[in-house]
């Protein structure tokens, strides 16, 4: 049998990481056994399902590069089928015309909690309570219609009737869950539930099942939030007599302290990570580590993970949200990317937030390799860049004047006139300068050096400065020292007035 396994998203918001999660494993598992991962838009729910929706849900996926192997099943398309799968159940006998209304559903209910409130009267004999909450149990318990035997005729020849499931009646119902375990209900605790609304269009309940069987879904791995409903959909396969696919349903993601993921927090969808400056392979890295385990394995590829990934290692705890991690995960891929690929992610954030003429694409592209360890996501990596990109004349930080000031400016003067005598721009080249400098003239790096970065960066955090004399060139270098030495010219304490304040 070859493994068909699906995600199933409604389209009525963004695409969660939980979600993107449970799309993860679907596709892991597919692909491990050499399978199929199919998407299917659960758009039956005409008013809250939007076209935006399923577009951020096939944006996030195609992100995350959980590529479906067939194009999206959409289940609004199928009702005629889900309609003639529950005739066919009436036929069978499994299925049943309801005339029950809305209406009268609601005086049941209504007459078993004032019977259930009435038991509680403490002027009531034993015996009488008894009966009341007996009473009151079976008006509140899952609903058996008077009309699932067939025996009672509809009231009025064209009265509006919905199509229910015959609930089975007796003995237990068992799920043997892959992740969960073997976990069973009593037969009874299911109710004859709806199939097909009075207008002829079908639930959700029957939909799923019918769209899982046509498009031969073999393993249903998904939310713990949906265990329940297994449990009534089981009774639909049986009464059809489809294979029932194995069923892993997965813990949700909690937050950091272990609360549900909220809106208002930290519930983002899988393309904010994206905007946040994840990659999607850190992100995927992430959310399969996050609720699955493969010994102490951190980092997995794709390939790996395709391998590996089993639903005998997923969690039955909760799993917890940790940014944290997330960030160092999101490192470890940044530092190993293709420069290729990263490059360019890498100049489209720093285009979000400067103006990027041809000299500065080069210096980012030259300083680039010997960058990617400044970030642990693309926001951080790209500011990490501010010192090749602020222009002339260079506004320094505190400790940057403070650096700049009386012997110091002497001191670059000095290395300024021996660097701009180097013959090869290079930061192999300019180190050797910089050291013969110190040998020559019995001073260290340390009293070069701070003046020299300052005024090549402003302050700004930057790596080791042969690089950086490198990457800015030898115009933009040596302007950036003159442009201190001459600020300075007129009066060498001018700074230090100031800073005197
Ligand atoms: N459409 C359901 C949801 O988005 C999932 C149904 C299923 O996986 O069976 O929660």
């Amino acid at each position: 049998m070859s493994v068909i396994t699906r995600f199933a998203p409604s389209p009525t918001g963004m695409l969660h990481i939980g979600s993107a999660r449970t799309a993860l494993f679907n596709y892991l598992y597919a692909k491990r056994h050499g399978g199929q991962f199919l998407l299917r838009i659960e758009d039956t729910d005409r008013i809250r399902s939007t076209p935006e929706a399923v577009d951020a849900i096939l944006e996030g996926i195609a992100w995350l590069e959980l590529t479906p192997d067939q194009p999206p099943v959409f289940q609004s398309q199928n009702e005629a089928r889900h309609r003639e799968v529950a005739e066919a159940m009436v036929e069978a006998g499994s299925a049943f015309r309801c005339y029950v209304t809305p209406d009268e559903l609601l005086e049941r209910r209504e007459a078993g909690e004032a019977k259930r409130k009435a038991a509680k009267d403490e002027a009531l004999a034993p015996d009488e309570r008894e009966a009341l909450l007996a009473e009151a149990n079976a008006l509140l318990a899952p609903f058996r219609s008077p009309y699932r035997d067939g025996t009672l005729a509809p009231p009025s020849p064209d009265a509006p009737y919905t199509t229910r499931l015959k609930a089975p009646d007796t003995g237990d119902l068992v799920i043997e869950d892959d992740v969960q375990g073997r976990i069973s209900i009593k037969a009874n605790e299911i109710d004859d539930f709806v199939l097909l609304r009075a207008d002829g269009t079908p639930m959700y309940m029957l939909a799923v099942v019918v769209d899982d069987h046509d498009m031969g879904v073999t393993h249903i791995i998904r939310g713990d939030d949906h265990l329940r409903n297994a449990f009534r959909q089981k009774p639909i396969y049986e009464a059809m007599g489809w294979d029932v696919p194995r069923f892993s349903h997965i813990p949700l993601i909690h937050g950091p302290d272990g609360s549900k993921l909220s809106k208002r927090k930290n519930d983002l969808a899988a393309a904010a990570y994206r905007d946040l400056g994840y990659l999607p392979e850190a992100l995927n890295n992430y959310l399969l580590r996050l609720g699955w385990a493969h010994g102490d394995a951190e980092i997995l590829s794709r390939e790996e993970a395709i391998t590996l990934f089993d639903l005998s290692g997923i969690n039955k705890a909760p799993a917890r949200l940790d940014l944290d991690k997330l960030g160092a995960v999101n490192a470890h891929y940044i530092r190993t990317a293709e420069l290729d690929r990263i490059a360019p992610l890498v100049m489209a954030e720093i285009k979000k937030t400067h103006e990027i003429t041809e000299v500065k694409a080069q210096r980012i592209h030259a300083a680039l390799p010997n960058m990617l360890d400044r970030g642990s996501t693309l926001i951080e990596l790209a500011n990490a860049f501010g010192f090749l990109l602020t222009d002339r004349p260079l506004a320094l930080n505190k400790k940057a004047r403070k650096s700049l000031r009386g012997e110091a400016l002497d001191r670059l003067a000095l290395v300024r006139n021996r660097l701009s005598q180097t013959d090869s721009w290079t930061s192999s080249e300019l180190k050797l300068t910089l050291q013969a400098l110190c040998d020559e003239t019995g001073l260290s790096m340390g009293q070069f050096g701070p003046p020299l970065r300052s005024a090549l960066t402003g302050g700004l955090p930057a790596p080791d400065i042969d690089q950086v004399l490198e990457w800015l060139g030898r115009d933009e270098a040596l302007a950036r020292m003159d442009d201190q030495i001459s600020a300075a010219e007129p009066s060498s304490d001018a700074s230090s007035l100031d800073e005197g304040i």
